[in-house]
């Protein structure tokens, strides 16, 4: 029982403790996704709602012009973590940055839109911080306890339910884009900041934070941007795809995908366990590609990822399954680990 009442006043703690309604600004290469501005209308009416603050969390590379226009469209602060790490998007460093910053600072509310990237981590932050997530909601509200009523359609859409957390902080949304309107940044306010405030470190209400890469794993960090930081893989003569049995070590791909000049592309499991973004993935929810030469590197040769490269030049596998589906889509096919197999192909085509 006293674990129970311990338990409890934990939670009570937890609950009163928490302050302030987070919105995350998702970005990529510089461009914000709308939903995170129909966030910030609706998460400052939340705030108003709550007399908290709303604050805007942006992730990423170059920020400056994301956090001023934040600031313009009613963020009373701004929270940023620049870093080359965050450019691509992948769900580890995301996750572990994101977390980090809920696990210190608290924040009572937090919404995140509902695309690839922001259900792709949303779980990532959720689950360690012990908080309750409602995904795909289309409707916020707080109530006169200022417990977020997260509303979301359920059983086929026939009803709409309406999800609490009254024992949890923070409160955690994935929402739906397009549900909320947008309003437009303050003209005047967006005029005057970007002309006062050239970099970050100039405006009080912009807080850059502590970047938490070192419990990232950054496999090869500058071999990963080099390769990643090429053209869409709809348009690559040459790919190295990666899937499962990669097991989340792009090492070996990165380096044959250097000496062939091949871009990477994935499977989706790769995808799915956030060890390359979403837009490497190739196949029936992926793309389509049409590559001169295709190396898979410990993909199994599932139906949908074979969708989207059946019509690729030269198609090598490498896989340690004799029986792997995808031998049956190769020209060549070698049986073996990637982790032998690979290193010894990349040595032998930059002739060591
Ligand atoms: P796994 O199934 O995990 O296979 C890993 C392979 O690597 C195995 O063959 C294993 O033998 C091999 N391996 C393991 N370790 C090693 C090693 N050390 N050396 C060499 N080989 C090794 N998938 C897509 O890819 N793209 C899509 O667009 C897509 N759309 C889908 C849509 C729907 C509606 C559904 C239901 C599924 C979809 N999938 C898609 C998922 C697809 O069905 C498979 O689950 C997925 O392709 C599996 O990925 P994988 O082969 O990389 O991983």
């Amino acid at each position: 029982q006293d674990d129970e009442m311990a338990a409890e006043g934990t939670e009570v703690d937890e609950v009163e403790r928490a302050s302030d309604v987070w919105v995350f600004l998702e970005e990529h290469a510089g461009d914000v996704m709308p939903v995170a501005w129909e966030l910030l209308t609706e998460g400052r009416r939340l705030a108003d709602d709550l007399g908290e603050d709303l604050v805007a969390l942006a992730i990423g590379e170059d920020l400056e012009d994301v956090a001023t226009e934040a600031l313009a469209r009613g963020a009373d602060r701004v929270l940023v973590a620049d870093d080359p790490v965050f450019e691509p998007y992948r769900a580890d460093p995301y996750g572990t940055q994101f977390r980090e910053m809920v696990e210190r600072r608290h924040p009572s509310i937090v919404l995140i839109g509902g695309t690839h990237t922001g259900r792709d981590f949303a779980g990532r932050v959720a689950v360690p911080a012990h908080a309750g997530l409602t995904a795909d909601v289309t409707e916020l509200d707080v109530d006169e306890d200022g417990q977020l009523l997260a509303r979301r359609p359920a059983f086929g859409g026939n009803v709409l339910a309406t999800i609490v957390c009254p024992e949890h902080r923070p409160q955690m949304a994935t929402v739906r884009a397009g549900v909320f309107e947008a309003a437009d940044p303050d003209p005047d306010e967006l005029a005057t900041l970007r002309a006062t405030d050239d970099s970050i470190a100039d405006n009080d209400r912009i807080e850059p934070v502590e970047v938490f890469i070192d419990e990232v794993d950054t496999i090869s960090e500058v071999l990963v941007r080099d390769v990643t930081e090429r053209a869409d893989v709809t348009d690559a003569d040459r790919l190295v795809a990666v899937g499962g049995g990669v097991e989340g070590d792009l090492g070996p791909a990165i380096e044959l995908a250097e000496a062939l000049d091949a871009d990477l592309a994935a499977s989706r499991k790769a995808v799915d366990e956030g060890w390359i973004e979403g837009a490497r993935q190739v196949g029936q929810t992926g793309k389509t590609v049409r590559p001169d030469l295709y190396v898979a590197l410990g993909i199994s040769g599932a139906i949908q990822h074979v969708e989207g490269m059946n019509d690729a030049g030269t198609v090598i596998a490498i896989n340690d399954d004799p029986n792997a589906p995808i031998f049956d889509h190769a020209d060549y096919g070698i049986v073996g680990d990637l982790f032998e197999v690979v290193p010894q192909l990349t040595a032998l085509l930059e002739g060591d």
